[in-house]
């Protein structure tokens, strides 16, 4: 059983495997006109469904862009069609976490996730701009990671919205996507978005996940905003903070536990105070005013990252 109920259906997105592209699962929609070339990915984690039913929302209303070209894929399929109710966190991935081989394609490895991220490379290369859809294992406020470099935190705030934006670094374990190339390139003009809309499974993701992509795409400039569902853009928020992170914890062997609760973006006042233990070892925050972020109030494995932490900028 789940402590996370599940809120919606989950798209049938076998109906997409043969796209237009040569890739299973991968679609290609070129204007004819020139523009950028925008791309919306979901499923980078197999159990992160909202952004799922955004593409597969898009592809079942023939969604066209009025000028360049739009690719809307799903990434760890494999990871999608192996969900199983009893163990709904499991489909995550199926060898290993997509988002973090983007540093190895050109190596030896022969995972599923290798195998797929090889086969996305071309796409993601041709992409100037990128949307990649996640939701959190915790219930947790929208987050958008927008990567260590000017540019990403500039984009985030021309989407306008959710109100916290991460800048960082990313994972010692492994590049993400949306690092990848052009996107850690701070002399390129390509740009990257990671959007964490909230809990995998929440009726309140979706919302999120539309909305975002929404104004992802009329920022783009590859749509007119009238072109998308209407009900799909929510009120944007009065203003936007960006949180720098400076510090990922990682469990040394998956036996972490915070003292408490913690949802995530709040702020401890003082330096110096006990969250929790990492086994014995005491995690306490670096300085005063520390926001947390993604704080993962599960059990994870060994050497995840199980917490970041910042400040406002
Ligand atoms: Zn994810």
């Amino acid at each position: 059983m789940t402590e996370h109920p599940i809120e919606f259906a989950f798209p049938d997105i076998a109906r997409w495997r043969d796209g237009n592209s040569g890739t299973p699962f991968v679609h290609v929609f070129d204007s004819g006109t020139a523009g950028p070339t925008v791309m919306l990915n979901a499923l980078t984690h197999g159990n992160e469904v909202s952004g799922a039913i955004v593409v597969d929302a898009l592809l079942a209303d023939g969604f066209r862009p009025q000028r360049g070209t739009l690719i809307l894929s799903f990434a760890n399929v494999e990871a999608y069609f192996s969900f199983n109710r009893a163990h709904p966190f499991k489909s995550r991935m199926i060898d290993e976490d997509f988002n973090r081989v983007w540093s190895r394609l050109d190596g030896p490895g022969d995972t599923v996730e290798l195998r797929r991220a090889r086969a996305l490379r071309p796409f993601v290369e041709r992409a100037d701009l990128l949307l990649d859809l996640h939701s959190m294992h915790d219930d947790c406020v929208p987050l958008m990671l927008a990567g260590p470099l000017d540019k990403g935190v500039a984009l985030a705030r021309r989407v306008g919205t959710p109100v916290d934006i991460i800048r960082d670094k990313g994972h010692p374990s492994g590049r993400r996507m949306r690092d990848y190339g052009g996107f850690g390139d701070p002399d390129s003009p390509k740009g990257a978005l990671l959007i964490e809309t909230g809990q995998h499974w929440r009726a309140s993701s979706v919302a999120v996940a539309k909305d975002v992509t929404a104004r992802f795409l009329a920022v783009s400039g590859i749509v007119k905003p009238a072109d998308l569902p209407a009900d799909w853009r929510q009120p944007a928020p009065p203003a936007q903070r960006v949180v720098q992170v400076t510090h990922a914890v990682a469990t040394r062997n998956g036996k972490f536990r915070f003292n408490r609760r913690y949802d995530g973006q709040e702020i401890i006042a003082r330096g110096g105070t006990v969250l929790g233990h990492d086994e014995e070892t005491p995690i306490t925050t670096p300085y005063d005013n520390c926001v947390l972020v993604m704080p993962s109030n599960h059990r994870v494995r060994a050497g995840v990252t199980i917490l970041r932490m910042g400040h406002v900028v």
